[in-house]
């Protein structure tokens, strides 16, 4: 890690509290569109992820754009690149939202990855380590991501490996273990 890079990570642990309280905005007054996800009775997502997640997990459907917080008004414009990316969907907590174009079982299934990520780490960290993902590795290489995007490969070829809920608190693990000493301040 070089210099330039240590200094965002400084910026982003003080923006911590800022990304946070944005976040828990939007899902509260998102509250009354959210469905769980397993009311939307997935038939495959049914059989791979445990109901206790199914039920605690939610999803809103978005006209258009994906809610993103501003970071380049919480005094991130280094990682501000991210907020103009067209994406399909974006997970904050145990909430998902998605785009009303792409309601696909693919995309949901990516989408609980990172819920039961959120689960393993909490807000703070999962927010580090998303953040210092993106920042070494940009949008599909970063650790978070690289995770979901491969089991979702392996859902389109109906290959998911049985006890995903652990295997993903495994890959989680390893990846915070990696991140932990670049961040600890
Ligand atoms: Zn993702």
């Amino acid at each position: 890690m070089n210099h330039q890079y240590s200094k965002i990570i400084n910026k982003f642990h003080s923006a911590l509290p800022v990304i946070n309280g944005w976040i828990d905005q939007l899902i509260e007054s998102n509250k009354e569109k959210s469905t769980p996800v397993i009311d939307l009775n997935f038939s495959r997502i049914n059989q791979i992820f445990p109901k206790k997640l199914l039920e605690k997990a939610k999803v809103v459907i978005v006209p258009n754009k994906i809610p993103f917080p501003p970071l380049s008004q919480m005094g991130l414009a280094e990682l501000s690149g991210i907020e103009q990316m067209p994406i399909a969907g974006i997970t904050f907590k145990d909430t998902f939202f998605v785009n009303q174009n792409i309601l696909t079982q693919s995309l949901h299934f990516h989408e609980l990855i990172h819920v039961v990520q959120w689960e393993r780490l909490g807000a703070d960290n999962f927010l580090l380590a998303y953040g210092v993902g993106l920042i070494q590795f940009g949008y599909e290489q970063s650790p978070l991501e690289e995770m979901a995007y491969s089991l979702q490969k392996d859902f389109a070829k109906g290959t998911v490996p049985d006890g995903i809920v652990d295997i993903i608190y495994q890959k989680t693990d390893a990846i915070w273990n990696q991140i932990r000493p670049l961040v600890s301040q």
